[in-house]
Order: C-alpha cells, then structure tokens, then sequence
C-alpha cells in the first residue's frame, strides 16, 4: 500500500548541467524515475560499458544517439534500487527528482 501512495505523488523532474552522486536521495523513491522513461540516451562509451555489465536492452544506433530501453523498467533495477550505481548513465546521474514544483 506504501507504494500505490508513492505512485500517486506528484513528482517533478529536473534534469541538471552537472553530475549528482548521492544515493541517500534515491533511498526511498522505490526507483520511480527509473521505470517512468521509455528509454536513456547513451554516449558511445556508455554503450560499452552497459553492455560489459550484461546490459540486454541496448538499442545501437549508426545515426544517433544510443539507448538503453527502459520501458516499464530498467533492467538495472533492483530493490527500487540501481544495481549499477556507480557506472549509470550520465543521464541517470544527471536527473533530479523532487516532490517538489520546480520553482517551488
Ligand atoms: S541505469 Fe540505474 S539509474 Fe539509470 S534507469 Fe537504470 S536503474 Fe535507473
């Protein structure tokens, strides 16, 4: 039931110009943000270093931007927790989420 009221939260997203490493932050969200986006944009290295990790979910692109295909949820998540933390996308590391407005 903790979790349908979580679900039910309005949560905002931000996506930020720098890095933020703290996972005392994502502690308690049941890792919302990672099974509410279709897919992660990844750079090249990214890719590699995903699919080192066992990534099955890459999408490779000749024209674009890679992906890593989330779509109801990463399979990097484990617990509500990312499995990978330390190597995450820059995106990932990169995302902001917070209960409250974004000029609030
Ligand atoms: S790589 Fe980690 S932080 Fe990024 S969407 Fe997957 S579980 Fe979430």
């Amino acid at each position: 039931m903790l979790f349908a009221n979580r679900a039910r939260e309005k949560r905002h997203g931000i996506l930020l110009d720098h890095p933020l490493d703290d996972p005392q932050r994502c502690r308690n969200c049941d890792g919302a943000c990672c099974r509410a986006f279709p897919r992660v944009a990844l750079k090249w290295e990214e890719y590699l270093v995903l699919e080192s990790l066992g990534a099955r979910r890459l999408e490779l692109s000749l024209s674009g931007a890679h992906h890593l295909l989330i779509e109801n949820s990463c399979e990097f998540l484990a617990d509500g927790r990312c499995a990978i933390y330390a190597h995450r996308p820059e995106i990932c590391r990169r995302f902001y989420c917070t209960d409250l407005p974004p000029d609030g």
